[in-house]
């Protein structure tokens, strides 16, 4: 039955290998529920939520410094609303394309629902490269983007996040231009700086989240991070603070990378090594060779991370697809047992097989890096309360919220006949509470 649809889908949407590779991922751990369920064929959820409720796509035309029109095109995704505002980032990358938003705004949906918060998936961005432009030039562009999108968003509705390429630099300049055209402040943006109504630990969410849900997996077996030694890719947002969590829970991170090489600081990566990334990164925007030029430690060009040693603990950091068969097969030969994805699908299908057949802790993305956009609906419940919560008090809630993802999959799983697989629980879990809300809402 999976299959026929698959074929269905792969003609309806041609050219989006991303997307078919996120839905089959989904609908072959749905099998399972279909069988117990028909409900969910007599009410056509398949072909209901595979297909996004609205795309737009619009184009975005700006001045660079030397008074050149550059025009680039806009996307949002709006998925799924079944269960609350469609929520989800915004990526500024030249690789963006309309299949690999409707991956992640795919994803985003059940991830959304495994939060156990009110919200509906939605993904956009469009295939501007930050990199190299001035603080000018993505200002220009951050105002043009948003000066299309602007009427299609809101607090109520829609309420874009970070994601690759968009930290909180882009989110001031796109915050300003929605606020000048609506002339209205209010919460449609999260990863606000919390000068002006973001929410503390919301930077950190992302990168402490997918650490807590390693040390969740961990802890069903009695282990934990404590003198783990912990490889980690990328070097953005989520890197930095799942290398910072990794320290705070007594693990040693040894490796970061960016889409040039990486390095691995067999010493370890130290609190003050990573405040000298972060600032290299964030403030210097740099290349993350000069770590290694820094700190007198390996660098090797090209994508060979996860082959580069023996690692206990994987930390998936950068993007989709960035770990492929071999490498999984590498990384389990090297002793490997535990993988936490705080990126977006990085590993490849062939990788997920081995992981799961493998039986080791392996945490997709959708549940483990669920706490950035799980605190991003905690600064939506300040913004509408109008409150800042503490430092503490966020971090508790994340922590609780990781907690609960965990253990809704970990049951899902169980529950379906697959214990241990995270696989299937996440996708199990995230869906049924999207399909019978859509049930419940009728044909619309
Ligand atoms: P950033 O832009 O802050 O960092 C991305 C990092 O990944 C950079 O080091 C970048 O290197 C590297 N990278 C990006 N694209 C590639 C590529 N094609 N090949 C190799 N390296 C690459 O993004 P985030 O840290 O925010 O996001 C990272 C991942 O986490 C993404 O998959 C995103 O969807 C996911 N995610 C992010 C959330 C968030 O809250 N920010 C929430 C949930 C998931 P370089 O600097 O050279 O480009």
């Amino acid at each position: 039955m999976i299959k026929e649809f698959m074929e269905q889908l792969k003609a309806k949407n041609p050219a989006q290998p991303e997307f078919i590779q996120a839905a089959q991922e989904v609908l072959d751990s749905l099998e399972l529920v279909f069988k117990k369920n028909p409900k969910y064929m007599k009410y056509k959820i398949l072909e209901r939520i595979t297909e996004p409720e609205r795309v737009i796509m619009f184009r975005v035309s700006w001045l660079d410094d030397r008074g050149e029109i550059q025009v680039n095109r806009g996307y949002r995704i709006q998925f799924n609303s079944a269960i609350g505002p469609y929520k989800g980032g915004l990526r500024l990358h030249p690789s963006v394309t309309l299949g690999m938003l409707k991956f992640l705004a795919f994803e985003q949906v059940f991830k959304n629902s495994l939060t156990g918060l009110p919200m509906g998936g939605s993904k956009g961005g469009s295939d501007f490269d930050p990199k190299g432009k001035s603080d000018n030039e993505v200002m220009k562009f951050c105002q043009s983007l948003m000066s299309e999108l602007f009427r299609h968003i809101g607090a109520d509705t829609d309420v874009p996040a970070g994601d690759i390429g968009v930290g909180g630099r882009e989110i001031g300049y796109m915050f300003g231009q929605y606020k000048k055209l609506v002339n209205r402040f209010e919460g449609v943006l999260t990863g606000k700086d919390p000068k002006w109504g973001g929410s503390l630990i919301r930077p950190e969410a992302t990168g402490y989240g997918t650490v807590y849900f390693a040390a969740n997996m961990l802890a069903t077996k009695g282990k934990t991070m404590e003198g783990k030694t912990v490889a980690i890719s990328g070097s953005g947002n989520v890197a930095q603070y799942a290398t910072e969590k990794t320290l705070h829970l007594g693990g040693k991170p040894v490796t970061l990378s960016d889409s040039n090489g990486f390095i691995i600081d067999h010493a370890g990566i130290t609190h003050e090594k990573l405040a000298w990334m972060m600032d290299l990164k964030n403030v210097r925007r740099g290349r993350i060779s000069e770590y290694a030029e820094k700190y007198n430690c390996e660098y090797h060009e090209g994508f060979g991370l996860w082959k580069s040693g023996k690692y206990d603990v994987a930390l998936p950091c950068a993007t989709q697809n960035e770990l492929d068969g071999e490498d999984a097969r590498t990384l389990l030969a090297n002793g490997c047992f535990c993988v936490a994805e705080g990126a977006n699908m990085p590993s490849t299908p062939e990788a997920v097989e081995q992981f799961v057949k493998a039986g080791i802790f392996y945490g997709p993305g959708k549940a483990a890096n669920a706490g950035g956009v799980a605190t991003s609906g905690l600064e939506m419940s300040q913004n509408s309360l109008r409150l800042s919560w503490t430092r503490e008090e966020v971090d508790q809630r994340l922590h609780g919220i990781m907690k609960w993802i965990h253990d809704q999959a970990y049951k899902a799983a169980e529950q379906y006949g697959t214990p241990g697989n995270y696989v299937n629980g996440a996708n199990i879990a995230g869906f049924v509470k999207v399909a019978d809300s859509m049930i419940e809402q009728g044909v619309v």
